[in-house]
């Protein structure tokens, strides 16, 4: 990839944040940019590093094993779905998994962070559209499943994540947004104040910074 582009749409994506969040009265710098690179090679990675991106998001385990490995001193975020046998190969090199659906990954999540001595930074996908196709806790089950983690001492729950449906009119995801900040705001307690919001992608981050995200997950706006 050409490394002028990458600039130009890094500084593209970064005004739209900036302003998303000053017309919602947000403080400028209050969401973070996580450049998803599940299309792109370590090099074009290396571009991104150099021009100060800081998060990477990726989700497949296999296909991100050498990026992941070959950048350590930056945060990686897992985003998709995980299988409990590939936990242990998640854990130790990334800083935030986003795809915690499942009191069995719970499980896998906590024994190896166990043997790893070590506490796993974790979001709950959450399926607000209720698509079928798409993985996370039905929202209706989200309080329930938040007093089982209450045993997992080894599980810290940072907040919550979700996918909108794909809208060619990106204001129709806005509802989804909402609902998931709503489902925060109702679920929040002390200690479990579920501050993170992953939120947005290239198609609807806009509408999603408008509504609460602390954390967009952005691919094609900026590796196209
Ligand atoms: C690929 C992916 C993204 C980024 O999608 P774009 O539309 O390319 O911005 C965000 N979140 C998840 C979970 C993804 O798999």
């Amino acid at each position: 990839m050409v490394l002028m582009k990458l600039e130009e749409n890094y500084n593209r994506v970064k005004e739209v944040i900036e302003k998303a969040e000053v017309r919602t009265g947000r403080k400028p710098g209050s969401v973070r940019l996580i450049a998803v690179t599940k299309t792109v090679n370590a090099a074009v990675v290396r571009q991104a590093v150099d021009l100060g991106i800081t998060d990477f998001g990726e989700n497949r385990v296999q296909d991100a094993v050498k990026k992941v490995t070959a950048f350590r001193g930056v945060r990686w975020h897992f985003i998709g779905h995980l299988q409990s046998n590939k936990v242990k190969d998640v854990l130790p090199y990334y800083s935030m998994i986003h795809s915690l659906d499942r009191v069995s990954l719970a499980n896998e999540i906590q024994r190896v962070a166990e043997k790893m001595d070590m506490v796993a930074d974790v979001l709950i996908q959450v399926n607000v559209s209720g698509e079928v196709s798409k993985f996370g806790l039905d929202p209706g089950n989200l309080a329930g499943f938040l007093i089982k983690m209450r045993s997992f001492d080894r599980i810290k729950i940072h907040g919550l994540m979700t996918m909108a449906p794909f809208e060619s009119d990106p204001e129709s995801t806005r509802p989804h947004f909402r609902a998931l900040k709503e489902l925060r705001d109702i679920n929040a307690r002390p200690g479990v104040e579920l501050k993170e919001l992953s939120m947005g992608m290239t198609n609807d981050y806009t509408v999603a910074v408008e509504e609460g995200a602390t954390m967009v997950r952005i691919g094609s706006a900026l590796f196209k």
